[in-house]
């Protein structure tokens, strides 16, 4: 039996992927700074750990000894396959206002991590990129590919901390022959994510927002509906991480549905779903780049594709968002609200 460990396994895209390791038979242990709030599928083993510090990437490392019996005898006493999604982020708002805390908690985290991962001999290790590495680009342009994302012009903070900890994991892995695995994801959603509080991401806020409104109501969206994006859903997006994990592929390797659309388009998808008519006052924000175009060739060497179009990604989606949006109303009504909410 194989052993993972999930860093950000409290999170969302971690949350899926600890359920995706255990469908294909994985002992896996999560760690994170905060329980999963949702996730119905439990690791075999959780940690409540700040890898910001060192000695606890070291301990999250660290297999238990003895260790379960269902585990049999280890050849070495650290994990065969790490997982690293632990990050400090949030959708664009987020991203623009919390430029310091993103360099500063992400840098250490990936520092620590990978260096504990390669001194402590992990075999196999997946850092969690995104395509925020690489610069603004216009409606219409030609694919980008990997290789583009340099020389470097992110329209964000996140994106040079990423690019950077990405040369961090490659630099470890040349020196300790430790085999890394780097995925460049495009906006990732689905349900059992951050779904208000600020951190949000574009189709969980518009989801909610909608939730919220009534039939014929007016929801304000960030700028003026023509930016375009990507969507991928997240159960694409954990089948991508793992077939990536288990391929040959060297450097970094975007994972996105080709599916491109205007924010405009998303906010219509939600209110189809939803079946309300829905008005849109297109308000000052931080919007983002302009465009997004990238190739996915390499991904699609592994067998990989986006199985899951975007209407069909928001009606699993709008469901639970709704549920959580009436929870917290329900809660309100009770004097729960923060509990909820918080
Ligand atoms: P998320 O915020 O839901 O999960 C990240 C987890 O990391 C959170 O649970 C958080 O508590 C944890 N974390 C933060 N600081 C920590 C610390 N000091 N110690 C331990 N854990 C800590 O985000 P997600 O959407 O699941 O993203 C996972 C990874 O994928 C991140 O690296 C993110 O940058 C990357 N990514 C996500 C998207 C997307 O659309 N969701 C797109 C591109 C890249």
């Amino acid at each position: 039996m194989k052993r993972a460990l999930v860093c950000g396994a409290g999170g969302f895209i971690g949350g899926h992927l600890v359920k995706k390791l255990k469908r294909e038979g994985y002992w896996v242990r999560g760690v994170d700074i905060k329980a999963h709030e949702f996730a119905s599928t439990q690791a075999d083993e959780f940690l409540l750990l700040d890898l910001r510090e060192p000695e606890n990437c070291r301990i999250a490392l660290t297999l238990p000894a003895p260790l379960p019996p269902n585990l049999g005898r280890s050849e070495r006493a650290t994990f065969d396959e790490v997982y690293q999604l632990a990050a400090d982020m949030g959708g664009m708002g987020f991203i623009h206002s919390a430029e310091c805390e993103i360099m500063h908690n992400n840098v250490l985290i990936n520092v620590h991590m990978t260096h504990q991962a390669a001194t402590m001999g992990v075999p196999r290790y997946f850092y969690s990129s995104s395509v925020c590495v690489y610069r603004d680009m216009q409606p219409g342009e030609p694919e980008l590919t990997e290789a583009e994302a340099i020389p470097a012009n992110p329209d964000n903070e996140y994106g040079w901390e990423k690019l950077y900890s990405e040369r961090i994991a490659q630099a470890y892995g040349r020196r300790y022959g430790m085999t890394v695995r780097i995925a460049r994801f495009q906006n990732c959603y689905g349900p059992e994510g951050t779904w208000t509080g600020g951190r949000e991401k574009a189709p969980a806020a518009i989801c909610r927002k909608v939730a919220e409104a009534p039939d014929a109501g007016t929801i304000p969206v960030w700028g003026d509906g023509a930016a375009v994006r990507s969507y991928t859903y997240v159960d694409d997006t954990v089948d991508g991480i793992y077939r990536l994990m288990h391929s040959e592929l060297e450097g970094a390797v975007n994972i996105g549905n080709p599916e491109y659309v205007t924010v405009k388009e998303l906010v219509e998808t939600v209110a189809e779903v939803a079946g309300k008519r829905i008005n849109v006052e297109w308000v000052q924000g931080p919007v983002g780049v302009q465009s997004r175009n990238f190739s996915n060739e390499r991904i699609y060497s592994t067998g990989w594709r986006a199985r899951v179009p975007l209407v069909e990604g928001i009606k699993q989606t709008y469901p639970w968002i709704e549920a959580q949006v009436q929870r917290s109303k329900d809660a309100e009504e009770r004097g729960e609200g923060e509990t909820m909410r918080g």
